[in-house]
């Protein structure tokens, strides 16, 4: 069953005189449970698909649904609601944490601005603000004793598990992981990728990956595009390439 569906994306930059045709003519879909990696150089638009997804940014043209619905069309609370549906995890895990509060507090925002919602995953925790943090953190690998660290008190590594809890805490349908590892010491990027892997069995919810990393858009993805100057250029399967024959 498809989630989402990208129709004819298009998203053009002007800067001093300069033209930047970051995003053109992009379709795709996922389907639940699915996940796409999206691999292209640097520059190639990923970042702006993932910000026009995410409706950071609005698009020139072009239609994003989600389950069938327009996204674009949604505003004030109905747009508010549409979007917990999508969560991101940034290549700088710092972008999602509040170096000023613990960690703790951190996860806790998403779900502070979603009262109503309760993800199966905390259907067990007593209803309270700690406990919840700690079962996050518990998910994500990390023992309650990281709670009260603030994020420079924590290593690379620990601070992305913290935004992924953060990311996972309204259990998106969809998880939009931007370059999730590409900051992140070579030993700790594969626990990383497990993680991700992990919770998307676990979580069963939809990735798009993006990285400029093959082997870890194969080792994450089922499907596969190719961006370049703004253009998907190639789509193919995740087992199509380094099989053995
Ligand atoms: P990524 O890490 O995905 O490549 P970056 O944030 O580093 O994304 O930006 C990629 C490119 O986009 C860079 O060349 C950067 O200069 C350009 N860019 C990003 N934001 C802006 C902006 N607000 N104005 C001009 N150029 C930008
Ligand atoms: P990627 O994520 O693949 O590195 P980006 O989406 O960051 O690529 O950038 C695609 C193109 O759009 C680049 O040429 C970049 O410089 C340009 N760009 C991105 N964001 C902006 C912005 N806010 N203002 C102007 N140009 C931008």
């Amino acid at each position: 069953k498809e989630l989402l569906t990208v129709n004819r994306l298009y998203k053009t930059y002007r800067e001093s005189g300069t033209i930047v045709e970051a995003v053109q003519d992009v379709s795709l879909s996922i389907c639940e449970g699915e996940c796409l990696g999206l691999v292209g150089e640097s520059g190639s638009g990923k970042s702006t698909l993932a910000r026009l997804l995410l409706a950071i940014e609005p698009p020139d043209s072009g239609e994003i649904q989600l389950n069938g619905e327009s996204l674009l069309a949604l505003k004030g609370s109905a747009l508010r609601k549409a979007r917990r549906h999508f969560q991101v995890v940034f290549q700088d895990p710092n972008a999602s944490l509040n170096q000023r509060l613990p960690v703790w507090q951190s996860i806790m925002e998403p779900l502070d601005n979603f009262p109503d919602v309760k993800p199966p995953f905390l259907a067990d925790v007593r209803y309270c603000r700690r406990d919840t943090a700690v079962k996050l953190l518990e998910m994500v690998g990390l023992q309650a004793g990281h709670m009260e660290r603030y994020p420079h008190e924590l290593s690379g590594g620990q601070r992305q598990r913290v935004a992924i809890a953060r990311g996972i805490s309204l259990m998106p349908k969809l998880l939009i992981c931007d370059e999730p590892t590409s900051s992140l010491d070579v030993s700790v990027q594969a626990q990383i990728l497990q993680l991700l892997k992990n919770l998307q069995s676990e979580l069963r919810m939809s990735y798009l990956f993006i990285s400029h990393d093959i082997v870890a858009v194969r080792i994450m993805s089922d499907n596969i595009i190719v961006m370049k100057e703004g253009c998907i250029v190639d789509r193919f399967a995740s087992q199509e390439i380094m099989s053995p024959n």
